[in-house]
């Protein structure tokens, strides 16, 4: 009995090993991705209807935030489609909402379901600038980093038959590393950070990303600039504790983009 269970997890971890498509990268990914994005559209509907949406009808802001996050998809969607990739993309339904918060965060789901605090626009305070942090939210959901610190969060916390029942889909488990790992309403007792080589891949992508969309990427030095001295306060943003920065965030960002600014066609508006 013993032997079958230990063989069992093994076999979970075997099979929870995979090449990321954008990234190219192994991963570990226990989560069958569609199970994810099923439980993400969920969680997703419940914040929303927990939430002060803003609406865009008669709202700037809320505007910015569909356009930003329409332009930035349509620039996966091609980008993808290059690549061979576009299967990649089948379960995503995008959704753009701005929530009325002072939290100064944004996230993205997988099955790219996106949420931008307005507490986040004094800090982002362009277009360009936006695009930069929509599109490092849509490349951590991209490159599966939520499915892989779920993993290893289920890792750490369990074993054996206890690691087998938390990756069954929509177990109160799953869902609750789920909302750990997006750090999710104010209340989240446990965060389950991104790694430093997580951040860097999604910076990568989020300005190239933003380049394709338009928005120029050198935008993204001034804003982390201001998120750093924003997190030098009483309070620091709340994106910053899921997404740690290290000292060398704006060094690393000036390498990656002189090839950020190869995608980079400035879009008249
Ligand atoms: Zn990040």
């Amino acid at each position: 009995m013993q032997r079958t269970i230990v063989l069992a997890g093994f076999m979970l971890l075997v099979m929870g090993c995979s090449q990321n498509a954008i990234t190219g990268k192994n991963q570990l990914t226990l989560y069958n991705e569609a199970d994810i994005q099923n439980m993400a559209s969920q969680q997703y509907r419940q914040f929303l209807s927990e939430n002060r949406v803003v609406s865009t009808g008669s709202n700037k802001d809320a505007e910015m935030v569909r356009r930003v996050g329409t332009r930035l998809t349509n620039a996966i969607n091609s980008y993808y489609a290059t690549k061979g990739l576009s299967k990649e993309l089948e379960g995503y339904k995008w959704e753009y909402n701005l929530v009325d918060s002072k939290e100064v965060n944004a996230w993205c789901m997988p099955g790219g379901k996106i949420v931008v605090y307005t507490g986040l626009l004094p800090i982002t305070q362009n277009e360009a600038a936006l695009a930069v942090v929509m599109g490092h939210e849509i490349a951590h959901a991209l490159a599966k980093h939520g499915n892989e610190r779920m993993s290893r969060g289920a890792l750490q916390q369990l074993g054996g038959v206890a690691l087998s029942v938390a990756v069954a889909n929509k177990t109160p488990a799953a869902q609750s590393l789920l909302m750990n790992a997006y750090g999710i309403g104010s209340n989240v007792g446990v965060m389950l950070p991104f790694s430093r080589s997580q951040e860097l891949e999604a910076d990568k992508f989020g300005l190239i990303f933003s380049a394709m969309a338009g928005y120029n990427p050198q935008e993204a030095i001034p804003l982390w600039e201001r998120m750093e001295k924003a997190g030098n306060g009483q309070k620091p943003p709340e994106i910053l504790s899921t997404h740690p920065a290290e000292a060398k965030r704006i060094e690393k960002l000036r390498e990656l983009m002189p090839e950020a600014l190869q995608y980079y066609k400035p879009v008249g508006r």
